[in-house]
């Protein structure tokens, strides 16, 4: 009989999706692919198979039904279909998990209708997940469908940190907490972390740095999360691409009373025409330091606002943490951002944090170090892998139940 030992990994965004099949024996990724433009006009979906050139077909998806049922067809034109025996699970990324789900979860209907009343903290993501779930299910009912959530890793924030400083009556009617987010990439990266410096992950103390187009900074103690920069929603913390991260809430009723500004309006400016894009125009950080070398203001501006973020987080989790053995960059910019990682560092040798220019310059794809051994934490970057975590997750809780 042949053994099961494929995981689809499912991460459904509110017009894309994105999907990896993966093998948990040895980690081949048979295929990967993603749907872009669901329900609006140009849809596309690029179909790469494992050692094949990528497969493009353009056409029209008006729902995620549609974009699934094209993934289903792609993935069995290459002998992988949904039917295979091969496949063990299907996991699925869900944005927010709230209180409730703090560990990976078999999909059932009452999970389902508990992911749904999360709807209201996560509106912008929450509904293509469960749409994605449910497709899927009717796909292939008989197989477990496994939601990993990407609050479930900051579930571990002491209530503490968890709470604003706000009515607590008030808060807790409308579940207004801090929950954080990305935290599969934060698992992911911190345990990595801990394997590329031969150490248990339980003995070690990591700030992980996720700095992609959304940018989160987490504080892990042996493993376990005990600080991350992220909100009630992914709004809170860095500057982002093209979120404002921190502000003073005064700056919205100023906006609004002053300014004239809708409540949609400053949700619109501050999570879509802020950050990086807000302050220069640009949100990619190739193009700012293109800029900058050029001797362009704005670009630098934004670029020292950026970095200067950063730094008080680094500051702050040192602070946190007490005792810090590693900083972990990941994601597009702090893996291949060697300008964000030194200035993000520099300057920073009181508090044992060094990085090698030579090392911070190397380009590659691998987990490394970069800090010079002199250096008493280390510094590294270390690519995340949503989608390996997801998968191992899901695995993992399909064989054994999870502990
Ligand atoms: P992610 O959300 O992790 O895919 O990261 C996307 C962001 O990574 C982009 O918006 C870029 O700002 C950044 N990025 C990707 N490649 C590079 C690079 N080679 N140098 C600097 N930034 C990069």
């Amino acid at each position: 009989m042949t053994e099961a030992t494929r995981v689809l990994v499912l991460n459904a965004g509110s017009s894309s999706v994105k999907y990896q099949l993966i093998d948990m024996l040895d980690g081949r990724r048979p295929a990967t692919g993603l749907v872009e433009r669901i329900g609006e006009a140009g849809g596309r979906l690029v179909h790469t198979a494992q050692d094949g050139e990528p497969r493009e077909s353009r056409q029209p998806f008006p729902d995620h039904a549609t974009a699934l049922a094209a993934v289903a067809r792609e993935l069995a034109a290459d002998g992988l279909g949904l039917d295979s025996p091969q496949l063990a699970a299907i996991g699925h990324r869900v944005v927010h998990g709230g209180q409730r789900f703090t560990a990976p979860t078999v999909v059932t209907d009452e999970v389902l209708t508990e992911i749904r009343r999360l709807v209201p903290v996560a509106p912008l993501h929450n509904p293509a997940n469960i749409t994605g779930i449910e497709v899927a299910r009717a796909l292939r009912p008989d197989l477990p469908q496994v939601a990993v959530f990407d609050t479930a890793f900051h579930t571990t924030v002491p209530e503490y940190a968890a709470r604003y400083a706000i009515d607590r009556a008030t808060a807790d009617a409308h579940r207004v907490r801090r929950y954080g987010f990305h935290g599969t990439s934060h698992q992911y990266v911190s345990r990595a972390t801990a394997r590329l410096l031969g150490k248990d992950p339980a003995e070690v103390n990591v700030i992980v740095l996720h700095l992609g187009n959304g940018a989160s900074a987490s504080a892990v103690a042996g493993g376990v999360c005990v600080e991350t920069s992220m909100g009630l929603t992914p709004l809170e913390g860095l500057v982002m691409g093209t979120r404002s991260g921190d502000i003073d809430p005064g700056v919205v009723f100023h906006l609004h009373r002053v300014g004239g500004l809708s409540i949609d309006e400053i949700d619109d400016l501050l999570n879509r025409r802020s950050g990086l894009l807000g302050l220069c125009g640009d949100n990619d950080m190739r193009e700012i330091t293109r800029r900058m070398d050029e001797g362009d203001e704005a670009a630098e501006l934004a670029f020292r606002a950026y970095v200067h973020r950063l730094r008080k987080y680094l500051g702050a989790y040192c602070a946190v943490l007490g005792r810090v053995d590693a900083i972990a960059f990941t994601a597009g910019v702090g893996e291949n951002a060697a300008a964000v990682r030194e200035a993000a560092t520099a300057g920073l040798t009181e508090l044992g944090i060094a990085v090698d220019p030579e090392l911070n310059s190397v380009r590659s794809g691998a987990a490394r170090v970069i800090s010079p051994p002199y250096s008493r934490v280390a510094v590294a970057v270390v690519p995340t892998d949503e989608e390996l975590e997801i998968a191992q997750q899901a695995y993992t809780l399909v064989h054994t139940g999870w502990s």
